[in-house]
């Protein structure tokens, strides 16, 4: 019996192109022509099912948590650790019912050589976009990151009649406190309620610095009442636990807004209302939640 595995590494180096059938300009093309990583591994699979049989294909690259992944995982396959030089591309899985022949095994090889380059420029490209949109300071991702996933979970949330609420949280005073303590120890007050954040809510990547001392929280799958509830606790322990600022104990409260998705409303319009509930908290005196229904 066939071994039901092959195993290799991909790495490009002076030989690869050393082989002219190995060179098919073609693909090359086609791969160059995205940096987007799902776009390209789109394409490399529509362009290498042509050329060798396999029932799935599979992408996965760790660091930065990126997959494609098409049909179901066979029994036999030909697993490939992507690299060039010492950077780790992540891993190409193919798979089928019956063995790979040793001809495929080879074109399969050729092929995944013209990978490699434009793999490294999407996942660059894909670093580079991820950064721009993390606010340095906090960690958290920035306004523009806010705006691009609220659009997406409003959209989705239609689609799938899922409820969805929007949190806009605002530090009190935060002002005094730069002109207290510094701007220096205002900087590490926003880095550990940030942190709490990160604590009290855990889905990270939903929790945004808006900007200055505002925040934002994206809840998914979260109707009135439950947003309610999370807005509430953050309110609490903000202002149960003192923030150490210059080894003196400062009691920091935050005001909240929240407004949950209506029907066909625009994001615009469901911020707008959690803002409006943001102002009616911090005219109610601070420290507290207010809903916009
Ligand atoms: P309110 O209760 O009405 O929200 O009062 P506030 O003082 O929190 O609000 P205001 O808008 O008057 O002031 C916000 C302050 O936040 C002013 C600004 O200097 C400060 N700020 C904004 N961004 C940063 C930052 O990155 N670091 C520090 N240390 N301060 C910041
Ligand atoms: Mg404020
Ligand atoms: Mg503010």
């Amino acid at each position: 019996m066939q071994n039901a595995l092959n195993q290799s590494i991909i790495s490009l180096d002076a030989n690869s192109f050393k082989d002219p059938k190995s060179h098919p300009l073609q693909l090359s093309f086609i791969l160059q022509s995205t940096l987007n990583l799902y776009e390209l591994m789109k394409r490399f699979h529509q362009e290498l099912k042509n050329l060798v049989n396999y029932q799935s294909f599979n992408y996965h690259h760790a660091e930065s948590k990126n997959k494609f992944e098409v049909g179901k995982l066979q029994y036999y396959q030909a697993r490939y650790q992507l690299k060039i030089e010492n950077t780790s591309l992540g891993e190409i899985v193919l798979s089928k019912n019956i063995a790979f022949t040793q001809e495929e095994i080879h074109t399969l090889e050729n092929i995944l050589v013209f990978l490699l380059m434009p793999l490294r420029n999407a996942l660059a490209y894909e670093h580079a976009i991820r950064l721009s949109m993390i606010d340095p300071l906090t960690h958290l991702c920035n306004r523009q990151a806010f705006d691009m996933t609220l659009q997406r979970e409003i959209e989705f949330a239609k689609r799938h009649q899922n409820n969805l609420s929007l949190l806009i949280v605002d530090i009190d005073f935060f002002k005094q406190i730069n002109d207290t303590y510094g701007h220096q120890a205002g900087d590490l007050v926003l880095v550990e309620f940030a942190e709490r954040l990160r604590q009290i809510h855990r889905q990270s990547d939903m929790i945004f610095r808006y900007g200055g001392e505002e925040f934002t929280l994206i809840l998914a799958h979260t109707e009135h009442k439950g947003a309610v509830q999370v807005a509430e606790r953050i309110c609490q322990k903000t202002a149960e636990i003192p923030f150490i600022i210059k080894q003196r104990n400062v009691t920091i409260t935050v005001s909240i807004g929240v407004s949950t998705h209506q029907g066909a409303e625009s994001n615009q319009k469901l911020f707008s209302r959690a803002d409006i509930a943001l102002y009616t908290a911090k005219a109610a005196g601070r420290n507290q939640v207010k809903c916009s229904n």
